[in-house]
């Protein structure tokens, strides 16, 4: 069996991935401000009025101007949405996954310049808007070798003169809903997971970062996708979110962000409408409240720097961020002060530069939430380093460690989404898991300890869909670490894992008589 190797990083270490990365940036500014059309049965179309996409470190750049759907524009898509299923649905599933594979190819080539674009739109450092695209990669190569596991269905046992046979086929229009923290890889990977069981889409991306998709959905047609399969419509999703949720033609929706937006989708998607002949089916993905334990007797330096990585790298934005910290007592002073040792040393800047570590936060919305969290923390417990935030030019926040904090505490309960962690002490291991556990959330958590038996005892007990034992809790990689969390953190879809495109098809068992 050939073993699947995933997309390497890119060494910035060396000088000519350095100038190539830096060339990279220097084409994405020459694009600064560009209009880009929505595409709808492949029809380019402008709108006059416009999402204005901006790049988060420095608001006064305009990276791009993207076309805006409306409801007309929306259920244009759908109708084209649905012709095209009919054809597309019996296209061989060897020629779909051929199209991922050709369109990672594209994207492998121009990896940098999607990679700055991300810098630009959605203020990841380097090295995390190398891993966004390279995730993005690994999912069109992933799901284009899982389809062609499945393009037969399974087998079942026939008898004689009966044969029977189990197939997957696609369940229809799929609403695609993705969010900005993972703007290419998340929107790309939740797409393609659609399209490559024979299913079309409508795209909705995250308005703050339209133009990565812009890019991927010219990337798709370039190959080979036909026209209607992949409909692209960005649009507010408070103005267009209910009505593609709703449409009695959605088929099933996959959606990937908060809590509240998920919770509402599920709700609304459960009813029933006027001409609505199936049950949606939902794949959704939310929040989290990610936890690191560490234990007594652990390797405290590891702790410290996988709590510090984790929390920090794009400035706490990612699902499987570290937001709290859980130390067994005796340990407790020790990962604390070296936690702020490291959090010192880090770098906050424009990610453009890449000596910074961090970069800004996602937009104004997001700078005020973390800023109010920052506050309520003070009253929590008690501020070590960090604090301040700074949006007169973009929006910084700088790394943030409040300890001493209540299990309770809204600061230890409730998802902030920015650089900051919560500290707290537990007597001992079994108390300190039983707080990870305390949250309605269950995505990712870790452990750090030399004891067999409390490892043992976390893979059990500790409730998260992605359990990492000994390292940091981010970096899941597609078909290493198949993603996605229990509770409130999602319907547990496991992106980039084996069981993932089912969620996507129906099965049909044809029984037949020779
Ligand atoms: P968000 O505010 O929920 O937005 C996600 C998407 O939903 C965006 O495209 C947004 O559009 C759209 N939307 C907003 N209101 C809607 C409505 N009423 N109906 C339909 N769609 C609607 O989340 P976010 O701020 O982009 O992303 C951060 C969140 O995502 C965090 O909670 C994070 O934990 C979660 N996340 C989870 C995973 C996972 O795998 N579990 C991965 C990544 C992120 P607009 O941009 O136009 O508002
Ligand atoms: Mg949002």
């Amino acid at each position: 069996m050939i073993s699947y190797m995933h997309e390497p990083f890119t060494d910035f270490s060396r000088k000519e991935n350095r100038k190539a990365f830096e060339e990279a940036l220097q084409m994405i500014e020459n694009d600064f401000g560009k209009d880009y059309p929505l595409v709808i049965g492949g029809e380019k179309i402008m709108t006059d009025e416009k999402i204005i996409s901006i790049n988060p470190a420095n608001k006064k750049e305009i990276v791009g101007r993207v076309s805006k759907a409306d409801r007309e524009l929306a259920e244009k898509a759908m109708k084209s949405a649905l012709t095209a299923f009919e054809t597309w649905r019996k296209v061989n599933s060897e020629v779909r996954a051929q199209i991922l594979f050709k369109a990672a190819a594209i994207i492998r080539r121009r990896k940098h310049e999607f990679s700055a674009l991300l810098v630009k739109e959605a203020g990841k450092p380097w090295n995390e808007a190398d891993a966004d695209t390279a995730e993005g990669i690994d999912f069109l190569e992933y799901y284009g070798r899982q389809m062609l596991e499945l393009k037969d269905g399974k087998k079942v046992e026939s008898r004689p003169g009966e044969h029977n046979r189990y197939e997957y086929i696609p369940l229809g229009v799929g609403v695609i809903i993705s969010p900005w923290n993972f703007a290419f890889a998340i929107m790309a990977g939740t797409t393609v997971a659609a399209l490559v069981t024979g299913n079309t889409v409508l795209l909705k991306p995250a308005s703050t970062t339209p133009v990565i998709a812009a890019k991927f959905v010219e990337v798709m047609e370039k190959a080979g996708l036909p026209k209607g399969v992949l409909n692209y419509i960005p649009g507010s999703g408070s103005e267009i979110g209910d009505y593609l949720v709703d449409h009695p033609k959605t088929r099933f929706i996959s959606f990937t962000g908060s809590r509240d937006v998920g919770t509402r989708i599920y709700e609304r998607a459960a009813i029933v409408n006027k001409e609505q002949f199936w049950l949606k089916r939902v794949i959704a993905e939310m929040g989290g409240k990610d936890t690191i334990v560490v234990d007594s007797g652990a390797d405290l330096e590891l702790a410290a720097q996988s709590i510090v990585r984790s929390a920090f790298g794009f400035s706490g934005q990612k699902c499987s961020a570290c937001s709290r910290a859980i130390i067994v007592e005796d340990v407790y002073e020790e990962v604390l002060n070296r936690t702020i040792e490291l959090t010192k040393a880090l770098t906050i800047g424009d990610p453009a530069n890449p000596n910074n570590f961090m970069g800004p936060v996602n937009d104004q919305q997001a700078f005020d939430k973390i800023m109010r969290y920052i506050e309520i923390g003070k009253q929590e417990g008690r501020l070590m380093i960090g604090g301040e935030g700074d949006d007169t030019r973009g929006y910084f926040i700088k790394p943030t460690v409040i300890a001493d904090l209540d299990p309770e505490a809204r600061i230890m309960q409730e998802e902030i989404f920015g650089p900051v962690v919560a500290f707290s002490k537990a007597k001992d291991f079994s108390k300190a898991l039983e707080i990870a556990n305390n949250t309605e959330y269950g995505l990712t958590g870790a452990v750090i300890s030399n004891n067999r038996m409390h490892l043992e005892q976390a893979r059990e007990d500790f409730h998260v869909g992605n359990l990492y034992l000994n390292r940091g809790c981010t970096g899941a990689i597609v078909g290493y670490q198949p993603f996605g969390g229990f509770n409130m953190s999602g319907t547990d879809s496991k992106a980039g894992g084996p069981d993932y495109l089912l969620l996507h098809m129906q099965a049909k068992t044809i029984s037949e008589m020779l």
